[in-house]
Parts: C-alpha cells; sequence; structure tokens
C-alpha cells in the first residue's frame, strides 16, 4: 500500500502563531480566558482547559479586569470597545492577514458596497463584518448572490468592493465573482482576492493528491471550516471520509485500496496526523 502525505497538512502560520503565543503566556500567567476556542481541534483545547485556559463564547461571560486572548480569527471593534469598559487585558493574537481584511474593509466602507464571500456564522465572518459598517452582505452560497445585487441596488452606492473570508473556497470565490460580474454593470467593482495563500495551497495540494490515489484521508475538527472545504476537493475526485482522529478510521474499508492520501487542516496538530499515517502505514 502506497500513502501520500499532503507537505502541507497541519497548522498554519495564524494558528501556530497563536498556539506559541498562548503557551508562552501559559508560562507566566493562569486564569486566563479565550474568547473562542483557540483550534477547532478537541485534544488541543482539553490540553490548554487542563492548563488554566477559560474557553468563553461570548465578552460578557468575562470577569472584569481579567486577561484574554483573542484568536487568529479575530474580532469585531464592539469586542474591543467592550474589552476596554470591562478593563479586561487584552493578548491579541488575531492572525495578521485577518488584521489586514479588517483595515481593507474599514478604508473602503466610506463609499463602496461590499460583498464578502464566507460563512455566515464564521467568527472570521463576524469580525470582518464588524468593520464593515452597515452597507455589506454576506454571500455563503449562490442564492445569496441577487439578495446582495438587490441591496447594492437600494444602496445607490457606485462602487463594489468584492472580498473573502482568508479561508474561502478559490473555486467557489472565482464563481460566485464571476456570476456577479455578469449582472452588474453600472458600478465600479474592486476584486479583492483575499484568500489566504496557506488556504489556497492547501486546497491545490489536496486536489493533486486526490486525483492521484483512490482513497483520501481529510484530518481536523468537524466545525473546521478549512477541513471541511479540503473534503470537499479531495470528494470530487476519489472516495474521501473527514477523520477528526486514527480512532475514527475503518482500518477493514482501507485495506481495499492500494494508494491512500493523507491531508489536515491549518488547526490539525503534526501529531494527530503522524498517527494516522503510523496506523495507515501498519496495513
Ligand atoms: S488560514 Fe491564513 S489567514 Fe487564516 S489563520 Fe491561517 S494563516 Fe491566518
Amino acid at each position: 500500500m502506497e500513502v501520500v502525505v499532503g507537505k502541507l497538512s497541519g497548522f498554519c502560520f495564524g494558528v501556530n502563531n497563536a498556539i506559541n503565543k498562548t503557551e508562552e503566556l501559559l508560562k507566566l500567567e493562569k486564569n486566563i480566558y479565550c474568547l473562542g476556542e483557540i483550534i477547532h481541534n478537541k485534544q488541543v483545547i482539553d490540553k490548554l482547559k487542563n492548563e488554566g485556559i477559560k474557553f468563553i463564547e461570548k465578552i460578557e461571560e468575562a470577569a472584569n479586569g481579567c486577561k484574554l486572548i483573542i484568536r487568529a480569527h479575530g474580532v469585531a471593534p464592539e469586542v474591543y470597545k467592550k474589552a476596554k469598559e470591562k478593563n479586561i487585558q487584552l493578548f491579541d493574537f488575531t492572525c495578521p492577514k485577518v488584521l489586514k481584511l479588517h483595515e481593507q474593509v474599514n478604508d473602503v466602507k466610506k463609499d463602496s458596497y461590499i460583498f464578502l464571500i464566507g460563512e455566515k456564522e464564521h467568527p472570521e465572518i463576524i469580525g470582518t463584518q464588524g468593520f464593515a459598517g452597515r452597507n455589506i452582505s454576506i454571500i455563503q452560497d449562490e442564492n445569496d448572490i441577487d439578495i446582495a445585487i438587490k441591496k447594492l441596488q437600494s444602496s445607490h452606492m457606485k462602487k463594489l468592493y468584492i472580498v473573502a473570508q482568508t479561508t474561502a473556497s478559490v473555486q467557489k470565490f472565482n464563481m460566485y465573482t464571476e456570476k456577479i460580474l455578469e449582472q452588474i454593470n453600472d458600478v465600479d467593482i474592486e476584486i479583492n482576492k483575499s484568500i489566504c495563500d496557506s488556504t489556497r495551497l492547501r486546497q491545490e495540494e489536496a486536489e493533486k493528491i486526490s486525483k492521484k490515489v483512490d482513497y483520501m484521508i481529510i484530518i481536523g475538527g468537524k466545525n473546521s471550516s478549512n477541513t471541511q472545504k479540503l473534503y470537499s476537493i479531495a470528494k470530487e475526485n476519489c472516495e474521501s471520509i473527514h477523520i477528526q482522529t486514527k480512532e475514527d478510521l475503518d482500518i477493514e474499508k482501507i485495506k481495499k485500496y492500494s494508494k491512500i492520501g493523507i491531508t489536515a487542516g491549518a488547526s490539525t496538530p503534526k501529531e494527530i496526523i503522524k498517527n494516522v499515517e503510523e496506523e495507515i502505514k501498519k496495513l
């Protein structure tokens, strides 16, 4: 059996940065809050909980004057404001690429309507939306395009700025942008393909590997959006499975294949990828 492991599998720069800084911080401080899960990986979250991190969903749950981590996905300006009111000391580990996206939408919001292509409930989108003001529509699927165009028309703005969640699918971004361009001809359009290189290269690698193997294993948290995208790319080319750890492997099924591909989302630790690889190599 041949096993091909994606060279880009595992932590991206932003996640690595947030995890390393959190671990450094834990050497000096205990009792730290973190707004949302720092990465979408249960094993890492459980370990950090044991070391003293309290994960909360809303800033309202944080104690006055506490220390609070902001994860790589970033937050809306409202959160910074509330943190100040509660005298909270922030450790802002927002990925620099997400910060750049915040700056870009903030810069154009005065005279452009914004179409943000991404997932409506994703924390990065919620944060970015906060920087974009009122003239924004989120496009998650094709049905949202018509609604967004109607809103643009009723805003009477003459400029449109199309931008993406850093972990959006490149294929979807291109497809939706093309559809938008076909329907709009009376406004100036600026396209910012703000999909992060880490995401783009991982998607390209997953596509390449899945075209060469019989079965593809994608490792990552079930709620990790970039892992879900890798899975949807892979399954277009070969039979694929999205697993969280080696315990989810269907060994009997895998035995039927001769060429297996492995890749992992941007928040999957190397150790978990290694464990899966070793399990397969035993066969
Ligand atoms: S995927 Fe890209 S933008 Fe998102 S956290 Fe990772 S490096 Fe940053």
